[in-house]
């Protein structure tokens, strides 16, 4: 089981697989409080980030599920090298549908709603999961600026992924509007900027170029160089303008 190759490639190198930088990403742990002990569930944890270094900044214990056997592996790495592998765990899987046999206290799906079928989905799969009081954190994008065309939309992510529709997104006051219409009110939020998407999407370039120098025989290189040689103008043309970003943090309504 394995996520599509050019993502174990061009995101090789990165630690956080998302617009985020480590400087967003430790905003966003102090921004919730979290006290030693606080348990969490990650669906889609990538190469662990999120959990190791809030593991190691706020003493929280948690569980994350990946399906790329790559970062699963990285994250178990990582939390070696931070010194929290007694706290967190990482396994390889498939999130959809994950239940936790334990309840967590934050329950968190950062850049992967597709696992729960979207963000609606996303938030009702992680709710079985959650303590009752606990918190969910939902990463997802949302238009900055809505795409004139769908032609634009859809020049918004790279060619391997399903292509974007305008309808895919909604702008920010009104994917914070459907959060309330879900039941859930919006306690936090930390939000991506255009130089936080360019440590995502820049850094892609550098891991390609190295690895095609690396493997020029290889049968995919054909395909890595194309994306290398298409992706900083169609990066810069439609994503970073149109394209925003978020970690949204949300308690169901009380009451
Ligand atoms: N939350 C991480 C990773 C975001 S990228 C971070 O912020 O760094 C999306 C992640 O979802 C990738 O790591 C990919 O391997 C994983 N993924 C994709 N489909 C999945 C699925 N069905 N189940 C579990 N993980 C999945």
């Amino acid at each position: 089981m394995d996520i599509p190759r050019i993502f174990n490639i061009s995101e090789s190198a990165h630690r956080i697989h998302n617009p985020f930088t480590p400087e967003k990403l430790a905003t966003l742990g102090a921004a919730l409080h979290l006290k030693p002990g606080v348990r969490m569930l990650d669906l889609g944890s990538g190469s662990g980030e999120m959990l190791c270094t809030w593991a190691r900044d706020h003493g929280i214990i948690g569980t994350g599920i990946d399906m790329s056997p790559l970062f699963t592996a990285q994250a178990k790495l990582r939390a070696k090298e931070l010194g929290v592998a007694n706290q967190v765990e990482f396994i390889h899987g498939n999130a959809a549908g994950y239940v936790a046999d334990k309840k967590a206290d934050v329950a968190a799906c950062i850049g992967a709603t597709w696992i729960g079928g979207g963000v609606a989905g996303t938030i009702h799969l992680l709710a079985k999961s959650l303590c009752a009081g606990g918190l969910i954190l939902i990463g997802e994008p949302y238009w900055r600026q809505l795409p004139p065309t769908e032609e634009v939309a859809r020049g918004c992510d790279s060619e391997h992924s399903e292509p974007i529709s305008i309808s895919d997104f909604l702008i920010l006051p009104e994917l914070l509007a459907s959060f309330g219409e879900l039941g859930y009110e919006l306690v936090e939020m930390v939000l991506a900027n255009q130089d936080s998407w360019d440590r995502y999407e820049a850094a892609k370039w550098l891991t390609m170029r190295r690895w095609l120098d690396a493997n020029p025989k290889d049968d995919f290189a054909k395909v890595v160089q194309a994306q290398l040689t298409s992706e900083p103008e169609r990066y810069v043309k439609y994503q970073r303008e149109y394209l925003g970003w978020g970690v949204f943090a949300l308690m169901a309504r009380g009451g």
